[in-house]
């Protein structure tokens, strides 16, 4: 009897197995097909001045419109697109129209801003990738200091001769990286001191219970006094209260990004907000 039972679960366990294959395999070949299409877009995320409250720049998120579905979120499609290798080409893509609707947005606003990119570990390792920076850069016209890449800790951990002679290169540019979700990952000390970081990102599982949790605003404590005597700017990531806000301010974070200040728009919606110059929150 044991036995049929694990046949059974056996047969099941499959039919998952083999659904969950043929999902991605109508997934996969749905993804190439939006490539062609151009079905891909970018959401533009404010990022705050904590004490001014204005913006300085923008998050590029990733969205993929289906027809058929909507919009999907990148946790949705991303992880396929690194392992298919197709986020090579979307990285890329994602990169050059970031920093052309910069310009578009530094036009509106008559000031500099700067634009933060998200990059994926595949696209790091990839020959092509400092070309990939070149040409964006090169194409829009910005200034190097006007692009933020956005990395995260396991892609300086798992080869860091590579990822120090890479990070060389686009500091070399002038362009600032930022370590993404910091706090989650392996979290060595080691690589702010042999890399050179612009920017800590501190992730929203630190944020979001602030400020009540005497464990959160701990570890948020030591991280920004810890960024600020390295000169590091930090970005708090998720705030989506005011009081949250007021207390990263108050420690000293430099930066805000989150639903509070902001969500993430389409282009015409944060030119709007740029030629209106309202100040990323009403109090
Ligand atoms: P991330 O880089 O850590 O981006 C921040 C995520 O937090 C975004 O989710 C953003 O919409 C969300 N967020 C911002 N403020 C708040 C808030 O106040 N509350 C909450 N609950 N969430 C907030 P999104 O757009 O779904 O992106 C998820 C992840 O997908 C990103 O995390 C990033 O790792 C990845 N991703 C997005 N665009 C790209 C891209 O162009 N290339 C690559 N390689 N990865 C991307
Ligand atoms: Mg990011
Ligand atoms: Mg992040
Ligand atoms: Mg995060």
């Amino acid at each position: 009897r044991a036995k049929e039972t694990g046949k059974a679960r056996c047969v099941i366990y499959n039919q998952i197995i083999f659904n969950q294959v043929e999902h991605d395999v109508s997934m996969e070949a749905a993804m190439f097909e939006a490539v062609r299409n151009g079905d891909f877009l970018l959401h533009y995320q404010p990022i705050v001045d904590a004490g001014t409250r204005r913006i300085v720049g923008f998050e590029a998120l990733m969205r993929w419109m289906r027809p058929d579905i909507g919009l999907v979120p990148p946790n949705q499609f991303i992880p396929m697109a690194e392992d298919n290798g197709l986020i090579n080409l979307l990285g890329a893509w994602a990169l050059k129209v970031a920093c052309f609707q910069l310009k578009r947005f530094q036009e509106a606003a008559g000031r500099q801003l700067y634009v933060s990119v998200n990059v994926s570990p595949r696209q790091f390792r990839s020959d092509q990738f400092i070309e990939m920076v070149d040409d964006a850069l090169k194409l829009s016209g910005l200034n190097g200091n006007q692009l933020m890449l956005e990395i995260t800790e396991g892609i300086l951990m798992s080869d860091p001769e590579h990822a120090e002679q890479i990070l060389t290169k686009i500091a070399a540019r002038g362009v600032r990286i930022a370590i993404d979700d910091f706090g989650t990952g392996y979290s060595s000390l080691v690589y702010l001191k042999r890399f050179p970081i612009a920017a800590l990102k501190i992730d929203r599982t630190f944020i979001k219970d602030l400020p009540e949790s005497v464990k959160d605003a701990a570890i948020c404590n030591v991280v920004l006094s810890l960024a600020s005597h390295l000169s590091l700017l930090t970005v708090a990531e998720g705030v989506e209260d005011e009081r949250q806000l007021a207390f990263l301010a108050a420690q000293g974070c430099t930066l805000i990004q989150g639903f509070h200040t902001g969500r993430p728009m389409l282009p015409n919606a944060v030119i709007e907000v740029l030629q209106a110059d309202a100040p990323a929150l009403h109090n």
